[in-house]
């Protein structure tokens, strides 16, 4: 499932490959078209002759802002879930079976979004607050926590009671974090993922304070500095915990352990978090 460090990655590669382009035309697959939240005839005509202004995150979604005329900017606001890929391809290499849609760009490339599970979220919007389920709820960035600082960050964390792995994902806490980085995130602060969060002393508090962004961001920096990372494959070698069930320990060499299935595991160290 593609989180902030990877949406981030996206957004750095496709953005300049993409402002300023031209949509020729769509083509949505048409066995797939249920995954988009709009009619399919307005999504096919309305895309088709604008401009892409802008390539942002929020939370869990790329947004795309279309622009057609001087004024009218719609949102194509999408949230992979666990399968959702996003490609620039050439316009002639063959389609992959999980293609949604495409988007023929002028220069004979497209964008295209694949979704190997068909559980992504495609919206094709002029409001996002109002159109999108959730969006107002979404909390701070957590890549934004240095601009917030300490205290803040303290206050806001209180304000939680569950175990620190469902804090951690919950969006109206912090937006951006999902199973494996939430994995990643409590073994740089040697936090066991199922402690609650009222046990967690001011020394940890701090500690996650700053793993939170140190994660994240090390993170896009290794799948920006992988020059073979596909976007539609998700490598995510360079993890010290997650997806690693019974391997070592990077740091203590203990044996790394896993609860749930092997499709959305939770990994921690028994050895080193506490
Ligand atoms: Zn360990």
């Amino acid at each position: 499932m593609p989180e902030l460090p990877e949406l981030e990655a996206v957004r750095i590669r496709f953005g300049p490959r993409l402002s300023g382009r031209r949509i020729e035309s769509v083509q949505v697959n048409p066995r797939k078209g249920f995954l988009l939240r709009s009619p399919l005839p307005q999504f096919n005509a309305e895309l088709a002759g604008r401009r892409f202004t802008e390539v942002w995150r929020r939370g869990k979604h790329l947004i795309f802002n279309l622009q057609a005329g001087d004024s009218d900017t719609g949102y194509l606001a999408i949230n992979p879930m666990l399968g959702g890929r996003f490609q620039i391809a050439s316009s002639s290499a063959k389609r992959q079976a999980a293609t949604i849609f495409s988007l023929l760009l002028d220069g004979d490339e497209d964008l295209r979004y694949l979704d190997v599970r068909d559980m992504g979220r495609v919206y094709w919007v002029r409001d996002l607050n109002a159109e999108v389920p959730a969006w107002p709820e979404l909390g701070p960035e957590a890549d934004s926590l240095p601009e917030h600082g300490l205290e803040w960050f303290r206050k806001r964390l209180r304000r939680y009671r569950a175990a620190m792995k469902d804090v951690l994902r919950d969006q109206s806490f912090l937006a951006g974090i999902g199973n494996a980085y939430s994995d990643e995130i409590l073994f740089e602060a040697h936090v066991l993922p199922l402690r609650r969060r009222a046990s967690l002393s001011p020394a940890d508090e701090e500690t996650l304070f700053q793993a939170i962004p140190g994660v994240l961001s090390r993170a896009t920096e290794a799948i920006l500095a992988n020059p073979n990372y596909e976007e539609s494959k998700q490598d995510r070698s360079f993890m010290a915990v997650h997806g690693k069930g019974g391997q070592d320990c990077p740091r203590c060499g203990h044996r790394i352990s896993q609860i749930g299935s092997d499709r959305e595991p939770m990994n921690f160290c028994r050895g080193c978090q506490g």
